[in-house]
């Protein structure tokens, strides 16, 4: 299923990327919810983590080594940041091509908002 994010990731839609190579892309949220807010996407569509396959392994390191990566340049490396990575309805995903958020610049509070 083509999502917004092949779109991003084919350079069809005019966002701030921050990062891409061969295997992922990061680009900066639209409706960033912290200082940093980044999001990182395997190039290859895969839609959510469960649908994850063994072939998909190398992509998911990587996309891990370039959120780490990012932190450091945005200087939130040393203070600590998270990574998010939603899954499904109660997971709160709404794109459904995987994909990890990286927050920091301020203190994140705690892990999960209270339920409503
Ligand atoms: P999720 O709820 O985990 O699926 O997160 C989807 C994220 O994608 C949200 O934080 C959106 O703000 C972000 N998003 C959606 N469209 C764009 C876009 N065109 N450029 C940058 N970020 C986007």
């Amino acid at each position: 299923m083509d999502t917004i994010f092949s779109q991003i990731v084919r350079g069809e839609v005019p966002v701030d990327v921050v990062y891409q190579d061969e295997l992922v892309t990061a680009f900066r949220d639209i409706q960033p919810q912290a200082p940093t807010h980044i999001v990182i996407v395997p190039n290859k569509p895969i839609p959510t983590v469960a649908d994850v396959t063994e072939a998909d392994e190398p992509a998911l390191g990587r996309l891990i080594r370039v959120a780490a990566r990012l932190a450091e340049e945005d200087g939130i490396d040393k203070a600590g940041y998270r990574l998010i990575l939603n899954c499904r309805a109660h997971g709160g995903q709404e794109v459904y091509h995987l994909h990890v958020h990286l927050l920091g610049g301020r203190p994140l509070g705690r892990m999960l908002a209270d339920p409503e």
